[in-house]
Parts: C-alpha cells; sequence; structure tokens
C-alpha cells in the first residue's frame, strides 16, 4: 500500500526544524523583544520567554506562525505537566482575572 502520509515521528522531527529556523527570523525576535508572555499576558523580558506552540505537535499542531507564540517559563511549565482540560482552565482562570484598563 502507499503511503501517502507522514508518520508522527516524522512530523515532529519535520516541524521541530521548521521550529528552530523560525528562531531565527525577525519576526520572533520582534515576539521576544516585546517582552509579554502570550498566555498569561505578564511582562517577563526576553529572556524569560521561550517558544511555544499553541497546539502542541504531538496533537498535530504545526511550526507555523499562527501556532507558534512567547510563553514565560511558568506558563510554559504548566502546559506541559497540566492535562490539555486543566491547562484550558487555567487560561480561562487567567483572562477572568485581567482587570480592564490594562
Ligand atoms: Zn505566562
Amino acid at each position: 500500500m502507499k503511503k501517502n502520509f507522514l508518520s508522527i515521528e516524522e512530523f515532529i522531527k519535520k516541524e521541530k526544524e521548521k521550529a528552530r529556523k523560525l528562531r531565527q527570523t525577525r519576526w520572533w525576535r520582534r515576539q521576544l523583544e516585546r517582552g509579554i508572555c502570550y498566555y498569561c499576558g505578564r511582562r517577563v523580558g526576553a529572556k524569560n520567554l521561550t517558544m511555544d506552540h499553541k497546539i502542541p505537535l504531538s496533537r498535530g499542531g504545526t511550526s507555523d506562525r499562527v501556532n507558534i507564540v512567547p510563553c514565560c517559563k511558568d506558563c510554559n511549565n504548566k502546559k506541559k505537566y497540566l492535562l490539555p482540560w486543566e491547562w484550558d482552565e487555567y487560561i480561562k482562570s487567567l483572562k477572568s482575572k485581567k482587570v480592564d484598563g490594562e
């Protein structure tokens, strides 16, 4: 049978490579320079931001700009250890906490 789809391992490898290249772009550097975490909205500075895939590669997300966001270490850790629904709850709690006029 002809194989038309990449295996998940091949897919992730390819997308990781894309992410690596994206890190070198001006676009990404601009994201870092803003210094703001996409999720919690805190100003943490470029040094404390990491690259995050909104939809993880393991869940079919890609390394495209729409799926890549700057993320602080706190959020990054939470995302790693929380279950997807727990993470959703966390995001919701952040949104409800945000004060108007910020
Ligand atoms: Zn954050």
